[in-house]
C-alpha cells in the first residue's frame, strides 16, 4: 500500500493516529472512498483527505468485511488504514466525529485568525447596464453610493481593516457603472498607505483603456470574473443590455483582450442551462481562436443557480463537465477550489462574518454578498449592532438528517441561510470527486 495523498495537515493536527483497542470489531468508514483508475485501485478518505494506492499484496483487504485488531497484526496494510481512520470502531457515531472535528478545526483556524476585516466586498451600486433574465437583483430597486457614502465607506474600512495586506472584492449590480467610487476609495486608501489588491465581479462591457490603467494601477486588480453565456447570438440575446449599439459580445471580447494586455488575469464564468448548451460549444471555440495565449485567462461552465436547485439538474453539470475538460485540453486553466486536500470548515464567506465584511451602497453591512432584505447585520456608521443575526450566520447546526452517513458531507457542507438552493446531491458529488481525483492522480 502506498500514500498517494497525505492527510490534511490541519486534521492531522487534531486527531492524532486512532488507538485500537482489542476485543472490538472495526468497520469500514462511511469517509472511506474506493475507486479505481486504469487497473488501479485506491482508497481516500473523503474527511481527512488522505490517499492510499492499494497493490497487489493487498488484495486480501475487503470492503466489505468487518476486522478486529487481531487481523490488523496479520494485515500491516489494514492496521496502517486503522490507525488513519478508513476503519472505525463499529458503533462509532461518524456525523458525530464530523461535526467535533470541524468544530475543533475550526477552532485553531479562529485562533490563528487575523484581527479586523481582512476582506471586504464592497458594492458601489446594485444597478446594471445589462438585464439577465436570471439576475437576483432584478425587479429590485437600484441604489448606488453617494458621494457622503464613499468616503464613509473610506472611514469604515480604515477603522475596521486588519493592519496588513486587505482585499478589496468588488460586485455589484455592475460595479464599473460607478468606476470614480472604486477609484476614489483606492486612492484614498493608497494615500494611507494600506496594502491591499482588489478582484472583480463585471458584465465587461464598461471596460475601456483609461479604466483598465487604473485597474492595472490604482485598484491593483488581480482578478477579474466576467460572465459570457454563449456565443454571439446567445450572449446578445439573454444580456439585453439596456444601451447596446454593435454587437456587446464583440465588445466584451474586445475588452477581455484589453484587461489581458494589462496583465490582468481574467476568469470567465459560463451560466449553463439546457437552452443555451449549443451555443456554449460555440464559445469554447471562438475563445480558443481569440485567445491564442492563455495565461492569464481561465474559463468554467457551470449550471446556472435556478438549474442547480432542480432536482434534474445533473445532465447539465454532466455537460459543464465535458466542456470544462474541453476547455482544460485547449490550455484554459479551470476555476480552481477543489476539496480534495483540505477539509472544507465553512461553505463560504458568510459564514466567516469575523475577517469578512459586505459593505451595500446604501452603508449596510451584511455578511451574505447576496445582502438579503432583514439580514444587515449593521451599518458603517455604527458598526455590527445586529448579534443575533450575525450568530446565526456563524454557527453550524448538526448534520442534516438527509445527509447522515454520506462519504461526501465533508466536500458538501451545507448552510441553509444561502439564498442560492442547490439540489444536487450524491450522484454530483460523486462525479465530482472522481474526477477531481482522476485529475490529480494522472
Ligand atoms: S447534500 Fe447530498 S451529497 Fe451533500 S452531504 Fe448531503 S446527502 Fe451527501
Ligand atoms: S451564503 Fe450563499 S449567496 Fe451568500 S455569500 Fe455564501 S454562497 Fe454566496
Amino acid at each position: 500500500m502506498i500514500e498517494v495523498m497525505k492527510m490534511d495537515p490541519l486534521i492531522r493536527i487534531v486527531l492524532s493516529e486512532q488507538k485500537l483497542p482489542p476485543a472490538r470489531q472495526y468497520k469500514w468508514s462511511v469517509y472511506a472512498y474506493h475507486f479505481q483508475k486504469g487497473n488501479a485501485n485506491y482508497i481516500y478518505n473523503t474527511l481527512t483527505k488522505q490517499c492510499y494506492l492499494l497493490e497487489a499484496s493487498d488484495n486480501a483487504i475487503n470492503t466489505r468485511n468487518l476486522y478486529t485488531t487481531l487481523d490488523m497484526d496479520n494485515n500491516a496494510s489494514l492496521g496502517q488504514l486503522a490507525k488513519d481512520y478508513f476503519l472505525v470502531q463499529e458503533h462509532e457515531d461518524e456525523d458525530l466525529l464530523y461535526e467535533n472535528l470541524t468544530e475543533i478545526a475550526r477552532s485553531l483556524k479562529h485562533r490563528k485568525q487575523k484581527k479586523g476585516f481582512t476582506r471586504f466586498t464592497i458594492l458601489p451600486t446594485t444597478a446594471c447596464n445589462a438585464r439577465c433574465f436570471y439576475c437576483f437583483e432584478a425587479h429590485k430597486k437600484p441604489v448606488t453610493m453617494t458621494p457622503e457614502m464613499i468616503e464613509q465607506v473610506t472611514s469604515y474600512i480604515l477603522s475596521s481593516r486588519y493592519d496588513g495586506k486587505i482585499h478589496l472584492h468588488w460586485f455589484g449590480g455592475e460595479p464599473l457603472i460607478c468606476s470614480k467610487a472604486i477609484d476614489t476609495i483606492c486612492r484614498r486608501l493608497r494615500q494611507q498607505s494600506v496594502d491591499f489588491y482588489s478582484t472583480m465581479v463585471s458584465n465587461g462591457s464598461l471596460i475601456t483603456d483609461e479604466i483598465a490603467d487604473n485597474m492595472a494601477g490604482i485598484w491593483n486588480l488581480e482578478l477579474i470574473q466576467i460572465s459570457l453565456d454563449g456565443d454571439e447570438t446567445e450572449y446578445n440575446h439573454r444580456k439585453q443590455y439596456h444601451t447596446a449599439k454593435n454587437s456587446p459580445y464583440r465588445v466584451v471580447m474586445d475588452h477581455i483582450g484589453i484587461l489581458l494586455r494589462h496583465g490582468i488575469k481574467v476568469r470567465l464564468r459560463c451560466n449553463v442551462d439546457s437552452r443555451n448548451l449549443n451555443s456554449c460549444h460555440r464559445l469554447i471555440e471562438d475563445l480558443n481562436c481569440r485567445f491564442p495565449d492563455k495565461t492569464n485567462l481561465s474559463a468554467y461552465f457551470t449550471p446556472l443557480y435556478e438549474v442547480q436547485a432542480k432536482e434534474n439538474s445533473f445532465s447539465v453539470w454532466e455537460s459543464c463537465f465535458g466542456m470544462n475538460d474541453k476547455l482544460a485540453a485547449y490550455g484554459f486553466s479551470e476555476k480552481s477550489g477543489s476539496n480534495l486536500h483540505q477539509l472544507a470548515l465553512q461553505y463560504c464567506m458568510a459564514q466567516n462574518p469575523h475577517n469578512n465584511i459586505v459593505i451595500a451602497p446604501d452603508g449596510l453591512l451584511y455578511t451574505c454578498e447576496h445582502c438579503l432584505p432583514g439580514t444587515a447585520i449593521g451599518t458603517i456608521t455604527n458598526g455590527i449592532s445586529e448579534n443575533n443575526i450575525l450568530k446565526q450566520y456563524s454557527s453550524y447546526p448538526p448534520v442534516p438528517k438527509k445527509c447522515s452517513g454520506c462519504a461526501f458531507l465533508p466536500n458538501c457542507t451545507t448552510f441553509s441561510l444561502c439564498p442560492i438552493t442547490r439540489s444536487s446531491c450524491k450522484e454530483l458529488q460523486e462525479h465530482a470527486l472522481l474526477r477531481s481525483l482522476h485529475r490529480e492522480l494522472s
